[in-house]
């Protein structure tokens, strides 16, 4: 079954999409995080991480290419952001399509919560 991604990447459902190319494309989350909280999918349907072989390099690449000129765009290139790729359940990934968060707009503070 086509991830929720792929079905943003068919114009199947609505998101705010502001970049893309042949390899990715980026929209706003749904559920932001930060003034500036934006998702970069590469367009090949991979689930997780750990399923990325040579061939995706790619693709993968692109991720950090499209975040800077997106960061650029939004106007917080300067200030700062972060990237983020979170990994099955205790990375706390949700959608199994792989996808970068590109955060920022904000003093994001630590990188982890504090835990016991
Ligand atoms: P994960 O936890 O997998 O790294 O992140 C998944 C992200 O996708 C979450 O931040 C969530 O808010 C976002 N998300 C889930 N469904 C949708 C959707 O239908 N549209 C958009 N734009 N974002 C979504």
């Amino acid at each position: 079954m086509a991830s929720i991604f792929t079905k943003i990447i068919n114009r199947e459902i609505p998101s705010d999409i502001v970049y893309e190319d042949d390899l990715v494309i980026a929209f706003r989350d749904i559920s932001p995080q930060a003034p500036v909280h934006i998702l970069i999918v590469p367009k090949k349907e991979i689930a997780t991480v750990n399923d990325v072989t040579a061939e995706d390099e790619m693709a993968l690449g692109r991720l950090f290419t499209a975040a800077a000129k997106i960061a650029e765009e939004n106007g917080i290139a300067a200030s700062g952001y972060r990237l983020m790729v979170n990994c099955n359940e205790d990375g706390g990934q949700e959608v199994f399509h792989i996808h970068m968060h590109l955060l920022g707009g904000r003093n994001l503070g630590p990188m982890l919560a504090k835990h016991d």
